[in-house]
Order: C-alpha cells, then structure tokens, then sequence
C-alpha cells in the first residue's frame, strides 16, 4: 500500500485524511504545526497523539521531504539549493536576503513547456508538474538550512512563485501549496508577501482569484503581441489585451487594495527603445501596476543581450517621469547561476511530451 505523503496535504487535506481515518479533525491542525513549524517528520516524535494514533499513521502515511544535492552560497549571500527528486531529477531553490525581508523564489514545474526564447529553464524542456509536497517542501528545506535569525526573526519572510515552470500551468498542486505557505499553522506569510507569477495563462488568472489570495505579478517583456509573440509563444493564445484585461479583474473587486507586478526583462536592441517604453506606458495607463524591470541574465547559447546600464536607466527614467512606479531589479546570485531565467535543474526532457504539452498550452 502507497502511504501518503502528509507533507503535501493542506489544511483541508489533512482533515479529510483524519476523518477518513476515524479521527477529530484538530488533529489536522496539530500536525501541520508539528510538520510545517517544528520540522518534525517522525510520527513517534508527535508527543500529543496517543501511542496508537500514531502507530496508525505510520501505517498509513509518511512525511518525506526531497534531498538537498547541493547549495550554493553567493558572494551576495544569495543561496541556491539544488534539490533531487524521487524521479531522478533536480530542481532549484533560491533565497534572497535583503535588509528588511528574506525572499524565497520557489520552482513548481521540472522545467518547462513554454518555450519563452530568453530563459533558460525552458531551454531545457520539460518533464513533469512537481507535487504540493514538493513545492512547499522547498520552503520547508530552506527554513531548515537557513535556521534561526539571531535576533528571532522570521529568515523567509516572502515568496515568489517564480523559479523554474509555469506555477498556473500546475495550478491544483501550487494552490494546496500556497495554501499551507498562508496557513498561521504553517507558515503564516500574507497574501502581499506571497507573489505568483505568470508568462500569462488567462483563464487561470481568472481561477486563481476566486480561489486563492495572492500577488499577482505578469511577465509581459513586450507592448505589443507581434514582438510578445516572437518572445513568448504563449502569446498566440492570449494575446496582451486578454492579459490585461484578466488583471484588470484580478485588481478589481478585491477588498485590499492590490496592484500587479508587471515583470519586463531588457533585451538590447529588441524591447528597450524610447517608442518601447512608450508603448509600454499607453497600455499599461489603467491598470495599478508596479513595473520591474529586470536587467536580461544570460546563459550558454543565448544570443541576446543586456541593455546596457544608461539604456536601462532612461527606460526606467521615462516611465517614472510620467508617474509610473518602476524599479530595476537588483541581480542577486549571478556568481552562482541563481539569477532571473537562469534556474535550469538537470531535468531529463520528454522532448515529444514536450511539445505536445506546448501545442497544447499554445494553439487556441
Ligand atoms: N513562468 C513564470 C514564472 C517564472 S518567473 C513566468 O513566466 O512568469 C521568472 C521571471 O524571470 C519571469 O518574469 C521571466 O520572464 C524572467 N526571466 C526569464 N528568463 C530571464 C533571463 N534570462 N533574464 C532575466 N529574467 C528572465
């Protein structure tokens, strides 16, 4: 008999698992403390269950975490931890620290089916959805190297949903995740703290609203769809005024007031010119967004580049003085290939599950 994975079960799941069993269902609460706060994965350890309660669960399920292979510390102190997968496969973690917030940017795909030209995930194909125990087991894993802040404070304050895969292309997987990353009984980080990204899956966005509170960030890299298109094939199908128009709902309704994060990677020569930012600014005028433009990191083979340095300033420059809020994203981790776009695993390709899933994903 397969014994379930608790890890990846969120507070629903759990109740579920418990009532199935015959059980109270604050059970569910005590374990997700036990497994999520005080990384205990052994049952006998769990003092307030019964002896034969937790005889049971060691019948019936197991809590079981994905191997750090290796880590990797940056002479920034960024961190990237390469994980390995029961399949034989690897994934990676990175952690930011900043001087108010420590940022976790989390991968929930091995790879990635969407082809955008400038990343180099998706150089490497695509293999298969990770689990909910793997992606919250990357968090779970970081508290654990990161251990205790000195002064007590909490070290990963935030996460992003933005390391390797498609998070709304996994979207049942990465919801019972993010659930447990809200939970007070696990992690208990804010909806602002907590950031998906997405290349842009419409009707996603428009799930991920009903059912799931978050930020919400877009990468959109390009103002108009011939060029968005050229860089992003997913733009076939959801062209940007779809996009926009799935934000505009995402923001409005909702109680707090929220904005989007809209992502823009500067490439030289392809999306950075003045009439770019222009075009930029025109589509962007209703929508409450925070713009973060994002210095392009290379990888081997790429032949893009860059902007240079002033180019990247007046890009940003134009759009501040026309009242916009835009920052230029800090590179954190290069020495170590932790960077935007840089996260590539050892994924094994399925080069025809690949495509089929891309011509799925893309073609309308
Ligand atoms: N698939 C999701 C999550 C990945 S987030 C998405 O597309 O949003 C990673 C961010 O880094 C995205 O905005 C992505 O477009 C950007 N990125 C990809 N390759 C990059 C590169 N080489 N340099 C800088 N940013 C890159």
């Amino acid at each position: 008999m397969m014994r379930t994975n608790l890890l990846g079960l969120d507070l629903k799941g759990l109740e579920m698992f418990f009532s199935d069993m015959g059980e109270k269902p604050f059970r569910a609460r005590q374990l997700m403390q036990w497994m999520h706060q005080y990384r205990v994965t052994d049952f006998a350890e769990m003092t307030n269950f019964s002896k034969d309660l937790r005889q049971k669960l060691s019948e019936k399920a197991q809590v079981t975490l994905p191997e750090v292979l290796q880590e990797h510390i940056s002479k920034d102190g960024t961190r990237k931890w390469i994980i390995r997968l029961s399949c034989g496969n690897s994934i990676e973690t990175v952690y930011i620290p900043e001087d108010e917030r420590g940022t976790l940017c989390v991968s929930s795909q091995v790879g990635c089916a969407l082809a955008c030209t400038f990343c180099s995930t998706a150089q490497q194909g695509f293999n298969r959805n990770l689990d909910a125990s793997e992606i919250i087991g990357q968090l779970w894993l970081a508290n654990e190297y990161l251990g205790k802040d000195p002064k007590g404070k909490r070290v990963v304050t935030n996460v992003v949903m933005m390391g390797m895969g498609e998070p709304l292309a996994n979207y049942n997987n990465v919801i019972t995740a993010m659930n447990l990353m809200r939970d007070d009984l696990a992690y208990g980080i804010s909806w602002r703290r907590l950031t998906l990204s997405t290349s842009g899956m419409v009707p996603m966005i428009d799930k991920l609203r009903e059912d799931c509170h978050v930020s919400l960030a877009i990468s959109l890299h390009a103002a108009n769809d011939k060029l968005r298109s050229e860089i992003i094939p997913l733009n076939d199908k959801y062209p940007i005024s779809e996009l926009l128009a799935a934000c505009k709902r995402y923001v409005a309704g909702a109680q707090q007031k929220r904005h989007i994060t809209v992502e823009y990677v500067l490439l030289e020569g392809i999306n950075d010119s003045e009439q770019d930012a222009r075009d930029l600014m025109r589509i962007l005028k209703d929508l409450p967004t925070k713009i973060n433009l994002i210095p392009f990191n290379p990888f081997p083979k790429t032949s893009y580049r860059c902007s240079s340095k002033p180019v990247m300033a007046r890009f940003k420059q134009q759009l501040v003085d026309a009242g916009f809020v835009a920052t230029i994203r800090k590179t954190r981790g290069d020495d170590i290939v932790a960077a935007c776009g840089q996260l590539a695993g050892e994924v094994q390709d399925r080069t025809r599950r690949t495509q089929r899933i891309a011509e799925a994903l893309v073609t309308r």
